[in-house]
Order: C-alpha cells, then sequence, then structure tokens
C-alpha cells in the first residue's frame, strides 16, 4: 500500500474561533481528523507530521522553508508523496521557495488548505484535502503523476511557483494566469498531461541555504529620490523591481543613475512587471531598453512570490553576482517563459 506524508503547518484549515475573543486560532491535527472520517477510506496509508507551533501563515519564514525542505528529504524514500497543509496568505510564496529548494524532485508534493476552517459546515478543507492526497498518491506506470510542487485548491492543481492568492474571500483563492492549469476536479480527476514536468532522472538535493537579504522596488508614477535611494541603498544583494506593463520603468537620469549604482556596487536587480498577465520584454519600449543595457535581469513573466523566493535560493547558493543575475532569467523549474 502506498503511503503519504501529511505535514500540518497551520491555517485556516485548521482553525477555531475563540469564544472569549471572537478570532481564529490554530487547532491541533488530532482535531482535524476528527472532522475528516473519510481519511480512514482512503487506499494509501497516511502519515502525519505536525509543526510543533502551528501558525497562521502570515508568520511562515525562511527558516520554516528549510525546516521542510528538510523534512521532505529526510521522509523522501518511504513516502510515495506529500500533502502539506498550510494557510493560504503565504502558500504561493512557501510553494515557490519549495520548488527552487527541491532539485531533481520526483514525487509529489501537494499544497492545500482552506478558506473556511475544516470544523465549518459549508468548509471547502474536506474536498481540498481529500483530492490533494489523491493526486500526492496518483501514479501512471508507477510513477508520480504529478513530480512537481504544486497547489490545490478548489478544484483545481497550479503549479507552485506559477501562482498567486487572488482572492480573500471566494474559495477560489489563487490562479496561475501565465501557467496551465495542471489538473482539474470534477467527476474525474483530469491532468494535463502535456503540462505536467518530468523530473531529471538524478537523486533529489534539498539545498537549505536561504537569503533573505532581499528588497522590493515597485513603481509608482511620482516615485522620487528619496524612496529609490532608501530602497536601493539598503544593505541587501538583491532587489526585485516591480515595473509597468512590458517591463518599463521613467527614464529620469536621476533614476537611471540610481539603478546602475546599485548594479555597480554588486546588486542584481530583477525586473518583474505589475501586470498579473504576460512577460516582461526588456528593449520592446525605450522605457525599458536602458534597463537591458545597465545590466537589470530579465524577469520575464515570474510571479512576486516566485521572483523573490528565487533571490533568495540563488543568493544562497551562488556568490558570483553576474552568475546569480545570469540564473535570474533562467528557467529553473518551470516557474518562467523565456520569450
Ligand atoms: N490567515 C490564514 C493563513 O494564511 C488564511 C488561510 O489559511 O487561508 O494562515
Amino acid at each position: 500500500m502506498s503511503q503519504i506524508l501529511i505535514i500540518y503547518t497551520g491555517g485556516t484549515i485548521g482553525m477555531m474561533t475563540d469564544p472569549v475573543t471572537k478570532v481564529l486560532k490554530p487547532i491541533n491535527f488530532e482535531q482535524i481528523m476528527d472532522n475528516v472520517p473519510e481519511l480512514e477510506k482512503l487506499n494509501c496509508k497516511i502519515k502525519v507530521h505536525s509543526f510543533e507551533e502551528i501558525i497562521d501563515s502570515s508568520n511562515m519564514n525562511p527558516q520554516i522553508w528549510s525546516e521542510l525542505a528538510g523534512l521532505i528529504e529526510a521522509n523522501y524514500d518511504d513516502v510515495d508523496g506529500f500533502v502539506i497543509l498550510h494557510g493560504s496568505d503565504t502558500m504561493a510564496y512557501t510553494a515557490s521557495a519549495l520548488s527552487f529548494m527541491l532539485e531533481n524532485l520526483a514525487k509529489p508534493v501537494i499544497f492545500t488548505g482552506s478558506q473556511l476552517p475544516i470544523s465549518a459546515i459549508r468548509t471547502d478543507a474536506k474536498e481540498n484535502l481529500m483530492t490533494a492526497i489523491e493526486i500526492a498518491n496518483a501514479k501512471k506506470n508507477d510513477r508520480a503523476r504529478v513530480p512537481e510542487v504544486c497547489i490545490y485548491f478548489d478544484y483545481k492543481l497550479f503549479r507552485g511557483n506559477r501562482s498567486f492568492k487572488y482572492n480573500s474571500s471566494k474559495f477560489e483563492a489563487f490562479r496561475s494566469p501565465n501557467c496551465p492549469i495542471l489538473a482539474e476536479s470534477g467527476v474525474h480527476l483530469r491532468f494535463s498531461v502535456n503540462d505536467i514536468r518530468q523530473p531529471a532522472d538524478a537523486p533529489l538535493i534539498s539545498h537549505k541555504n536561504l537569503v533573505n537579504d532581499v528588497g522590493v522596488l515597485k513603481l509608482y508614477p511620482g516615485i522620487g529620490p528619496k524612496v529609490v535611494e532608501s530602497i536601493l541603498g539598503a544593505d541587501v544583494r538583491g532587489i526585485v523591481m516591480e515595473t509597468f506593463g512590458a517591463g518599463n520603468t521613467t527614464t529620469d537620469s536621476w533614476f537611471i543613475d540610481m539603478l546602475k549604482n546599485a548594479i555597480d556596487s554588486g546588486k542584481v536587480i530583477v525586473d518583474i512587471s505589475q501586470c498579473k498577465v504576460g512577460t516582461v520584454e526588456l528593449g520592446r519600449y525605450e522605457t525599458s531598453k536602458i534597463l537591458k543595457d545597465i545590466g537589470v535581469a530579465n524577469g520575464y513573466d515570474m510571479t512576486f512570490e516566485a521572483a523573490v523566493t528565487k533571490m533568495m535560493y540563488l543568493l544562497g547558493q551562488v556568490d558570483d553576482v553576474k552568475e546569480v543575475k545570469r540564473l535570474m532569467e533562467v528557467d529553473l523549474r518551470g516557474e518562467l517563459t523565456v520569450s
């Protein structure tokens, strides 16, 4: 019988309203199990690892990502797949980070959670949990059908490093507009076979070192030198710059000079768009050609979540700034499309 490891980190799925304060607070995994007797009927064995401190995912951090990568590595040979119960608020960040940290992944790592607690009558948690387990356990010719880090939510399976939380009140919490849905659940569970990545025939490498010295520069019309300098001049090694449209910025000379100085001082700056659909095209407009010339990296169609965590991952693996810049532009785990 196959075996799935459920890792419980927290999130609404396992929360209950505190009778006194009336706020949602995490509960332990046994209380979750009590709400899902269906777990007993599955055709696989379930093993559970519950984090000591159950958290709202707003308190997620790179140290816990490393712990998660370590747990997956330690159990990798013993189980057929992993389901990670996680709050939806930062799920796309954790899924993106794990996709980079787990090189040569050949088993499913499926994140899920819910918008309503599992004990609520209209909860979305049960379907999300049961189908996430089914996907983690799905095989064809003895091989995992989805050997990727994914998010399963509201009947859809998304590539983790392509998704973002899109809606805080509908059950349809996630979207991945720059990447096809990898599976859809209805009467049948349908996999988009051609869109699912196949693993390299090599052993898993779990990279646990992340460097979180990453700044974020989000542009808006009217942004001034004081604000830009406070971000570019901060003691960080990488900057994710969220630009307009197809990767455009102001061409004011003070702004370009500041970017150039930051790059010359050894910082990596990657350009991603504030648009949720489409890609950065450095050099298409006059307002982005100069960025290419001074050495800004092209982030193509990466999500913000993927760009930040990829930068943390690369800064933790590679010392040479030019190599970090080069790899930011390379498709490592299906996170971007080079156009
Ligand atoms: N605040 C919760 C969390 O991210 C929301 C959720 O689980 O959906 O932990």
